[in-house]
Formats: C-alpha cells, sequence, structure tokens
C-alpha cells in the first residue's frame, strides 16, 4: 500500500550537499514501509526525487527531512515547511537528457559527458529537476533534466548515458522584418540578397563553372544605417536559419572559451543550414593588431574565426555577413579572396531615403493632417535610420503623455500625431545626440 507522510523539511548537513539524498528518522522510514537506499518522491510545490539515508539521533522524533539547497529547490519548498514524501519504485537511469542552464558557457564535449555518470552515480533525479554538476577545477554547473529513460524518478549509474540538448542560438528568435521594413537603402538591398541569395541557390553552378562561390559580405557604414536590418530583412524573407552574433561578446562575455563559441556557431549553422551568421561589430573579432579599441581579441580567436570561414565549403549553404562601423581596425586578412571579399558601404541616407524611412516608422501610426514627412525629412539631415526610427516612436508618446494629461481632451479627442509632437521629439533626440558626445 502507498503510505504519504508529512515532514518538515530541513537543513541538509554539509558533507551531504550534491548527493541527492534524504535523512530521515528510522520510524519515519518505517511509516511508509521504507528502507536505507530507497528512492522517495518528495512533493512540494513541484515533484522531485531524492534517496533515503538514516539521520541521528538529534534529530529523531521531530518528524523532519534533510534535504540540501537544490533538491528544495527542486521540490519548489523551503525549510520549515512541509511535504509529502511517498516511497517510489527503485529504476536505474539508462538515458537522461540535459540543457545547460546557463547559456554563457561553453557546451560540455562529448568526453565530458561521458564523466558526468561517473560523478553523479548514485544521485537520483526526475523530469523538470536542475542538476548540478561538478566540473574539473571545482566549478559547478546547472543544467536542467529534459527527459529520462525510464521516465519518472531513476537513480543515475555508471553507465547511465546523458544526452545534451543543444542550446538554439538564435533562440531570442527576432521578430520577422520584412523588405518594406527597409527604407531606402535599395542598391544595398539587391546587392546582399544577390550575395547571400546565389550562391545558395546556384551552389552546384558556381562549382560546376569553377568559381569559389562568396563566403560572405562586410558590410560598413555608421551605427544605426540598417546593417543589422537588412540581414535581419534578408533571413526572414527567404527563411533562412539567422543567427546574430555580436564580436565584442564573443570575445569579453565568453572570455577564454571564445574559439569553442565561434565553433558551435558554425556548428549550428551549418546543421540547419541555409543560414546567414550576422555578426555584429566583426572588426572585435578580427582587428589589426595593437588598434586599441577592442582591446584582448587574441590572435588564436582570429585564427579561429578565419579557419572556420576557410572551412566552409561551396556546399555548407552559409552565408556569414560582417558588420562593422570601424573598416579601419580590421584585419586586411578578412576582406580576403574567398572571406568576406564583397565590401557594402551603408551610407548616411539622404533626403529620399529619410523620407521613406519616416514612411515606414509612421505606417499605421495616426498621424495629425499638419504632419508633413516631406518637411521632417527636410530637417532632419545627417540623421541615420535609428534615430529617425526613434523620432517617430518618441513623438508616438509625446502625443500619448498629452492626451492623457489634458483631461479637457478627454474623451472626445482621438490620439494623433501632430507635427509639434514630431518636433519636440527631434529636439529630444538631438538633446541625447549631444548628451552622448559629451
Ligand atoms: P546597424 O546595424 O547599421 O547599426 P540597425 O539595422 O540595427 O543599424 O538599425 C537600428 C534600427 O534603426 C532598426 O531596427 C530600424 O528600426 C531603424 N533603421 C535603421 N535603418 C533603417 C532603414 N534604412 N529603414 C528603416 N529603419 C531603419
Amino acid at each position: 500500500m502507498e503510505i504519504d507522510s508529512e515532514l518538515k523539511v530541513a537543513e541538509a548537513l554539509a558533507e551531504d550537499v550534491g548527493k541527492g539524498w534524504a535523512r530521515l528518522d528510522p520510524e519515519d522510514i518505517k511509516a511508509f514501509n521504507g528502507v536505507l537506499g530507497d528512492l522517495i518522491e518528495i512533493r512540494g510545490a513541484q515533484k522531485t526525487v531524492a534517496r533515503i539515508t538514516g539521520t541521528f539521533p538529534e534529530f529523531y522524533g521531530k518528524k523532519v527531512i534533510q534535504v540540501d539547497g537544490i533538491t528544495r529547490s527542486n521540490a519548489q519548498t523551503n525549510l520549515g515547511e512541509v511535504v509529502r514524501v511517498k516511497k517510489i519504485p527503485r529504476k536505474t537511469a539508462t538515458t537522461i537528457l540535459i540543457s545547460p542552464l546557463d547559456f554563457t558557457h561553453v557546451l560540455p564535449e562529448e568526453s565530458e559527458l561521458e564523466q558526468f555518470a561517473k560523478v553523479l552515480q548514485g544521485v537520483p533525479v526526475i523530469l523538470g529537476d536542475k542538476i548540478n554538476i561538478p566540473f574539473l577545477g571545482g566549478k559547478e554547473r546547472l543544467f536542467n533534466v529534459e527527459a529520462t529513460s525510464p521516465s519518472g524518478g531513476v537513480i543515475i549509474n555508471q553507465k547511465t548515458k546523458f544526452l545534451l540538448k543543444k542550446p538554439d542560438f538564435s533562440m531570442e528568435a527576432p521578430s520577422p522584418v520584412s523588405y518594406e521594413d527597409i527604407g531606402g537603402l535599395g542598391k544595398e538591398l539587391r546587392l546582399v540578397r544577390e550575395m547571400v541569395e546565389l550562391p545558395l541557390r546556384y551552389a552546384e553552378a558556381f562549382e560546376r563553372l569553377g568559381i569559389e562561390a562568396p563566403k560572405g559580405v562586410l558590410l560598413y557604414g555608421p551605427p544605426g544605417t540598417g546593417k543589422t536590418l537588412i540581414a535581419r530583412a534578408i533571413a526572414s524573407e527567404t527563411k533562412l536559419h539567422f543567427i546574430r552574433v555580436n564580436g565584442p561578446e564573443i570575445i569579453h562575455k565568453f572570455y577564454g572559451e571564445s574559439e569553442a563559441r565561434l565553433r558551435e556557431i558554425f556548428e549550428e549553422a551549418t546543421r540547419k543550414a541555409p543560414s546567414v551568421i550576422f555578426i555584429d561589430e566583426i572588426d572585435a573579432l578580427v582587428s589589426v593588431r595593437g588598434s586599441g579599441s577592442h582591446e584582448g581579441a587574441p590572435e588564436r580567436v582570429a585564427s579561429q574565426f578565419f579557419n572556420e570561414l576557410d572551412n566552409l565549403s561551396d556546399h555548407s549553404q552559409v552565408i556569414v555577413l560582417g558588420a562593422t562601423n570601424r573598416e579601419d581596425l580590421l584585419d586586411p586578412a578578412l576582406i580576403r579572396a574567398g572571406r568576406l571579399d564583397y565590401v557594402l558601404q551603408f551610407p548616411i541616407p539622404d533626403e529620399k531615403d529619410r523620407l521613406e524611412i519616416f514612411q515606414v516608422h509612421t505606417r499605421e501610426r495616426p498621424l495629425g493632417d499638419d504632419t508633413d514627412l516631406t518637411k521632417l525629412a527636410k530637417s532632419t539631415e545627417g540623421m541615420v535610420g535609428s534615430q529617425i526610427a526613434l523620432i517617430c516612436r518618441s513623438a508616438t508618446m509625446v502625443a500619448i503623455a498629452e492626451l492623457i494629461h489634458t483631461p479637457e481632451k478627454r474623451p472626445s479627442t482621438h490620439l494623433f500625431i501632430g507635427i509639434k509632437h514630431f518636433q519636440e521629439a527631434i529636439k529630444m533626440v538631438q538633446k541625447k545626440e549631444e548628451s552622448s558626445a559629451c
């Protein structure tokens, strides 16, 4: 018969941490027909599992269950709370699928996965648990248990096979962008499209003609001129797998693990091909030595990057788009033939393009009768797409704020964005520019 006991959660002994043990009074163990080593289910707000071990006489009669922090967190309970405990069948885990909880680390290699079973033997887990895996060098990392075979609570033994569910780098899943969301940049869009689409579509023709297909394009121009926007639009419109990478992040956030990170990115791109890898601030990865802007981009990271690039074959169906506003810092090796040998400059938009950008960003917004986008385009000389987008967002906010704070206008007046809202927004953006230039 299944017996459920109620016990109060208490702290584990320091030496028990990470073992998945629950220390219990022998009387309490008997109460649900358990013996030492049995598997129990602990039910707080969540279910988790632990293995029974005996506690010390000073805890007898207190009706407590001593479990460590990770078990408490897996059961979603706290010290002093009451949990329900019952015995469940003792099963051994054949396979456990795990995924990393923290994406800032390099994923474990196959050989490390094999070590997990040895390190964790005896530890019980159940689907939904987090497990703490001690790595060499005393570091620990948390993983989610995504699936187990057999299902239910299982105990890891030496032979348990660990499988890794790889994270998807494009998880941030940018919202789709269409070609209509780009103002101006007609020539740039056409050229990047050709560079991306032709080699993917006509890989065989390239090969037949003995031409090496371009690996990618270097997009060069001031920040906010639409380089990322174009890359995203092409990826969404052509349904390519899109991986966005930030150069400085690879160097700094993944310090010491940058090369492995690069390898993973290229691996994912190849696996999910056809794909586009978009590398923003690529100068951080491949700057000329001593240029000083992105200090600390080690040479080995650059050579790893070049290796990955050179190893892409015409069949890989992976296109690399690099973006920079500091072409002067780039290692010329990047734009060597067979690498990003096509450089496309993104200009500061002219009046006609600014008008198009205003049109894109005011589409579906209620404009006042006095709002003349042509005049706005004229009066924003020198501004780039990101600033115009900001002006349009700010003008909307100004108009909304005005409506909210002018009670006499409500509820009869509808929201509309008039020229004065735009003018105020332009001033705000100019001020922001000035203060960030100081
Ligand atoms: P970059 O990559 O060149 O630094 P982004 O493409 O990230 O610039 O631009 C930032 C934002 O500015 C975009 O998401 C978009 O809202 C706006 N933007 C920039 N250029 C344009 C453009 N040509 N047309 C429409 N919006 C633009």
